[in-house]
């Protein structure tokens, strides 16, 4: 494509900030072919070394592919390949390939083929964005074992030898890691997800990235110009002169605001009249609690932990939670760690229990609902781990998706239970470990003292919260207008969760998107949130916004959001009110 062709925007997902102007590097990424074939008996014995030979070659490359990602690319992107060695070990994968060979006399790169593949599409088959992004990374490791069971030799990335944007299909972890860090301006992928492992790395790397381009891959050529706006999702191929000059002042601009945050990271999270605010980070792997340390903020408000039970074809076990909740409240020396309960069910099921398929499953067994029976021995499982971790650090539980205090009561006696049980089994932990409770369901907000009452904080959900009151499910693309922050329904909910914990004493978070939005940040401080939970990316920008804005200020400006009657009236108000007090921070 020439740069006499004209101008073409798709829109992606926005995955890692900023704006990238360049030229394309197109990573291919090649489908494997894979054709069972029957084998003589006296074949079997050959076939399962080749396996074996290819697990090793694989956990070998794997290993060094992780020094190499902790030397160039940090802690955080390195740590995603532990997940790979881990898979390469797994009993189960290993042994469920080896019997395919075995019982039906077949090709080994078929059966380990035929079960990656089942594990890869369940995990496609998840609505969650998380889950389906974990999908490529076992697609990663399939080709690799896969080659080697050919006997073929893996992909190697070319040097890049000068700054691009790089463009792929999708793009793998080890792609990722093997790729030089210097000259990548950013990243754009046709598959992917603002959840995926090449999104994390893109962000630990700190340049744009728009991802789940779709059609991306029938224009992109090594060489032609683009912009890459991992602001709003946006990739312009072939930018016009226009485009390139009104890109350019943007990434000016960016560059200088990175700049002066960057300065202010050592600061605390202070309005200009004194008050102190918690400012901690949202983190969904245990790997991605290396770089918290780092942003001097009040460590993390919430661990997902759902990835955990989706890593791999086992639910994982005691010790490796324990490992993972021990790693993260050690990375981030002392500040709290907030570890929330499995969220699991509805869209996102556990791989090992098999539960009914329900007609409305955002409204069906999902989160707490499922400690009670088939999921009660993974929660009390989960429950140990995170007790136990409680001597490495400031460990704190949160349980999700409450509907009533019952539902806390029933949490909080297993957690008791579970105390006693590693008393008398002589495992320390610390015993006054600070219980909370998300608030993301209307009637949990409707109910936030009697709730309070039982918890030692409380955080509220924006996500779900703002699904559940306005009755839209928070994927449906088609009912966007609806899904609003701003609507006034959801204001209020939260200003009155925040009033309620507050007259019981307990302290009232926010962990869902809506506490990263610059735009709510003022409002948010004029109700009385007490922390806000943040994704690492946002954490500059909201610490910034808090140390620009006076409280007084935000509480009127609450009050003024509070009286509007519909959603359009408060983003209107919001956006003024933010170009008034800090227009060089809205970035788009
Ligand atoms: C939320 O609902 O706002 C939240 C933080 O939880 P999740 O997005 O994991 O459902
Ligand atoms: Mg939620």
């Amino acid at each position: 494509m020439g740069q006499t062709e004209s101008e073409i925007r798709l829109y992606g997902i926005a995955a890692s900030p900023g704006v990238a102007i360049g030229a394309v590097l197109v990573i291919g990424t090649e489908m494997l072919k894979v054709e069972k074939k029957t084998i003589p008996a006296k074949a079997v014995s050959a076939e399962l070394d080749k396996f074996d030979t290819a697990l090793a070659k694989s956990m070998s490359d794997v290993e060094k592919i992780y020094d190499m990602a902790a030397v160039t690319h940090g802690e955080e992107a390195a740590q995603i390949f532990n997940v790979h060695k881990a898979m390469l070990s797994d009993p189960m994968l290993v042994e469920e390939t080896r019997k395919i060979i075995k019982n039906d006399k077949t090709n080994a790169d078929y059966a380990f083929s035929f079960v990656m593949d089942k594990y890869i599409t369940i995990l496609q088959g998840f609505q969650d964005e998380l889950f389906k992004a974990r999908a490529v990374d076992v697609q990663d490791l399939k080709r690799r074992v896969i080659r080697y069971i050919r006997g073929e030799s893996q992909r190697q990335l070319a040097r890049i030898g000068a700054p691009v944007v790089i463009f792929a299909t999708e793009l793998t972890p080890s792609d990722t890691v093997q790729l030089e860090k210097s000259n990548i301006l950013g990243f754009a992928t046709d598959y992917g997800a603002r959840t995926s492992h090449a999104t994390i790395l893109a962000r630990s790397i700190g340049v744009p990235a728009v991802v789940g381009l779709n059609s991306a891959a029938k224009v992109m050529r090594d060489g032609i110009t683009v912009i890459l706006d991992g602001d709003e999702g946006l990739c312009v191929i072939n930018p016009s002169k226009k485009s390139l000059a009104l890109y350019k002042k943007r990434y000016d601009a960016y560059i200088s605001l990175e700049k002066r945050l960057e300065s202010i990271k050592a600061l605390p999270a202070r309005t200009l009249d004194g008050k102190d605010l918690a400012l901690a980070s949202n983190i969904e792997f245990p790997e991605e609690a290396d770089h918290i340390r780092e942003l001097h903020g009040d460590g993390i408000g919430l661990f997902r932990t759902e990835y955990l039970y989706l890593a791999g074809p086992t639910e994982p076990t005691e010790e490796q939670q324990l490992n993972d909740y021990k790693h993260i409240a050690e990375q981030v020396g002392g500040k709290p760690v907030i570890i929330r309960t499995f969220d699991l069910g509805g869209d996102k099921p556990p791989v090992s229990l098999s539960l009914p398929v329900e007609d409305n499953p955002f409204l069906g067994v999902r989160g707490v609902r499922l400690y009670r029976d088939s999921g009660h021995e993974l929660f009390r499982t989960q429950i140990r781990a995170i007790v136990r971790a409680s001597i490495f650090g400031d460990v704190r539980i949160m349980f999700p998706m409450i509907a009533c205090v019952s539902e806390v009561h029933y949490c909080k006696n297993v957690v008791k239970e579970i105390q006693a049980e590693l008393d008398q089994e002589g495992i320390p932990f610390k015993e006054n470990i600070p219980i909370g409770a998300m608030i993301e369901v209307p009637s949990a907000a409707a109910t936030a003292d009697i709730i309070a009452k039982e918890c030692d904080f409380l955080s509220i959900g924006t996500n779900d919260l703002i699904q559940y009151t306005t009755a839209v499910d928070r994927g449906n693309k088609n009912l966007d207008y609806l899904y609003q922050p701003y609507n006034p329904a959801v204001l209020r909910l939260i200003h009155q969760t925040i009033k309620k914990g507050h007259q019981q004493g307990t302290w009232v978070g926010m962990c869902g998107e809506m506490a990263s939005d610059p735009l709510m940040t003022m409002v948010l401080i004029g109700m009385g949130l007490d922390e806000f939970s943040v994704s690492p990316v946002s954490h500059l920008l909201i610490k910034q916004i808090i140390r620009l804005v006076d409280f007084h200020a935000c509480e009127r400006s609450a009050e003024t959001a509070l009286d509007f009657s519909s959603t359009d009236q408060v983003q209107t108000y919001l956006k003024n009110l933010c170009y008034e007090n800090f227009p060089d921070l809205l970035r788009s």
